[in-house]
């Protein structure tokens, strides 16, 4: 797989299997297939309940307290999985970095890629680059989605169009509200 230079694309894919969990193994390979991984992993028993698990390592590093804590998590996290960088050209990909060793199982793999994705892009694009959708905090409409902020302006606080626009309902008929009290 391409890592680019701002781990975007294993970032984004953490987060879509940490939004949207598939129910077993096949779909945790085609969610790596539709965002640019292009490598085939034997098959093992547990790939499906480590991979979970891995996404509940990465949940943590989401929801870390500060900058501190989170660079923590993520050093603990590269320090069990990643190798040293090695060149690499499989599947027609061109020439590009791994951060593994060669013929580790899918949930290794995935470990490695989003770890060091995720540590590229909080480097590079800033450490509070990822967190919770901003809906989470408002009462009555609960969301736990987690937002990978890869915007230029780096202000992404909701998980999507919906939750944004949901979000502005609410300001907009509690501004309302507030000025019907007055009377
Ligand atoms: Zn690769
Ligand atoms: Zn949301």
């Amino acid at each position: 797989m391409h890592l680019n230079p701002y781990g975007e694309y294993a970032v984004l894919r953490a987060a879509s299997l940490a939004n949207d969990w598939p129910a077993d193994r096949a779909g945790i390979v085609a969610r790596t297939r539709e965002r640019g991984m292009t490598m085939d992993f034997r098959v093992e028993p547990d790939d499906h309940r480590r991979t979970r698990r891995v996404l509940d390592g990465w949940l943590a590093v989401v929801d870390a307290a500060d900058p501190p804590r989170r660079a923590e998590l993520l050093n603990a996290q590269m320090a069990a999985v990643a190798a040293y960088p090695r060149l690499t050209d499989h599947d027609g990909e061109g020439w590009h970095l791994h951060y593994r060793d060669d013929g580790r199982p899918l949930p290794d793999v995935l470990a490695a890629v989003i770890s060091v994705g995720t540590a590229l892009h909080l480097t590079t694009r800033g450490m509070h680059r990822l967190g919770r959708c901003a809906a989470g905090q408002d009462a009555g409409a609960p969301c736990t989605a987690v937002v990978v902020d890869v915007t230029r302006n780096g202000r992404q606080r909701y998980c999507s169009v919906r939750c944004a626009n949901r979000a502005a309902v609410r300001r907009h008929r509690s501004r309302a509200a507030l000025v019907d009290a007055r009377g």
